[in-house]
C-alpha cells in the first residue's frame, strides 16, 4: 500500500516588485510567508503551501506567484494528447517518393 504523496508548490516572490506590505504574510493560512530583514516577503515554509491563492490574489504589486513544484505547465498551456494532431502519417509516408523526401541526407544547393 502506498500513501498518497502531498502536492508541493513553489512560492515565487519577485523582490524587485515586493514592497514588503506584509499582506501575504499576515493572511497566509499556513504561515508560509514572512517579511525578511530586507523588508521583502519570503517563503520560509514553502512545503506547507496549499496553493489557496490568497497571496497571489491579494498582493497589490503582483509580486508573488504560486505554481506546482513538479514543473508541469498548467493544463491550459497546450494541446493534450487527445486533441493534438498526430504526426504527419496521413500524407502517404509509405510511398518511395515520400520516403526519399524524408531522407536525412542534406540537400545540395
Ligand atoms: S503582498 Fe506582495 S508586496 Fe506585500 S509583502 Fe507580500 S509579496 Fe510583497
Ligand atoms: S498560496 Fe495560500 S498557502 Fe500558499 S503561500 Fe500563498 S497564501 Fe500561503
Amino acid at each position: 500500500m502506498t500513501a498518497k504523496r502531498k502536492q508541493l508548490y513553489n512560492v515565487v516572490i519577485y523582490p524587485d516588485w515586493c514592497k514588503g506590505c506584509g499582506i501575504c504574510a499576515a493572511f497566509c493560512p499556513k504561515k508560509v510567508l514572512r517579511i525578511d530583514h530586507q523588508g521583502k516577503a519570503r517563503a520560509d515554509r514553502e512545503d506547507e503551501c496549499v496553493n489557496c491563492g490568497f497571496c497571489e490574489l491579494h498582493c497589490p504589486d503582483f509580486a508573488i506567484v504560486v505554481r506546482p513544484r513538479n514543473g508541469l505547465a498548467s493544463s491550459m498551456s497546450g494541446p493534450t494528447p487527445e486533441t493534438a494532431d498526430p504526426p504527419s502519417a496521413a500524407s502517404g509516408a509509405a510511398s518511395p517518393l515520400s520516403a526519399a523526401s524524408q531522407s536525412p541526407e542534406p540537400k545540395r544547393a
